[in-house]
């Protein structure tokens, strides 16, 4: 999201939705544009932000701020984990009734914004979670417990630039660094890192992700606290 001053004072957003594999980058004007450069916005300093998407899954939206937070998508989104006033009773009240399991229910935008399969993996191993089990089940210390865990993974993301498994660049053209601090994502067979488990893979809704059979056992109970 970029926020922009208007002539008349008000202010005028930019939205770019990078889809799966869009990259937004800062260059100079007089770089050439490569292939696939499908938005170039040029700035005062003779910098251009570009946005180059093979693909074509992304997208982009302007208009007057206000209007662009209000409308869809992003006035369809859930509240952000990183925003004051997150917490266990939040993903309660919006998961709290769901019978999907925890991790894809994590994974509703509409829902929580901004959690995608990587970081709900994450999340769930650091709060000792079983992934697949109903998110209706969690008792209000798990959820608190995964609220304050989630908050660690995204601000563990960020510090490391970000997860780059195939496409994902920052706007100076830079790989993140979080992949190589994961715990349990894309380490299925492996040994777990707290406790030396082999790690079990699974595929839920489509997506694969990975838990610990003793760090994050079944269930057993009704309630899981
Ligand atoms: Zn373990």
């Amino acid at each position: 999201m970029w926020e922009f001053a208007g002539p008349g004072g008000e202010t005028n957003g930019l939205v770019i939705h990078l889809g799966m594999s869009g990259r937004c980058g800062v260059t100079t004007a007089a770089q050439p544009k490569v292939t696939h450069t499908h938005f170039a916005l040029r700035m005062a300093d003779d910098r251009e932000v570009r946005l180059v998407d093979p693909r074509r899954f992304g997208g982009l939206r302007a208009g007057p701020l206000a209007k662009l937070m209000a409308s869809e998508p992003l006035g369809a989104l859930g509240p952000e984990p990183l925003e004051r006033g997150f917490g266990g009773a939040v993903l309660a009240e919006r998961l709290g009734s769901s019978r999907r399991p925890i991790r894809d229910a994590l994974l509703d935008q509409e829902a929580i914004a901004g959690l995608g399969n990587i970081y709900a993996v994450e999340a769930l191993f650091a709060a000792g979670i079983f992934p697949l089990v109903e998110a209706q089940r969690l008792h209000a210390s798990a959820w608190e417990r995964l609220a304050g865990t989630i908050v660690t993974v995204l601000q563990r993301g960020i510090d490391n630039g970000g997860t780059t498994l195939k496409d994902f660049r920052n706007v100076e053209g830079e790989v993140g660094r979080n992949q190589d601090d994961l715990r349990v994502y894309g380490r299925a067979d492996e040994a777990c890192p707290r406790c030396g488990a082999k790690l079990v893979g699974f595929v839920s809704g489509g997506r694969s992700g990975a838990y610990c059979p003793r760090c994050q056992p079944r269930p057993r109970t009704r309630q899981v606290r």
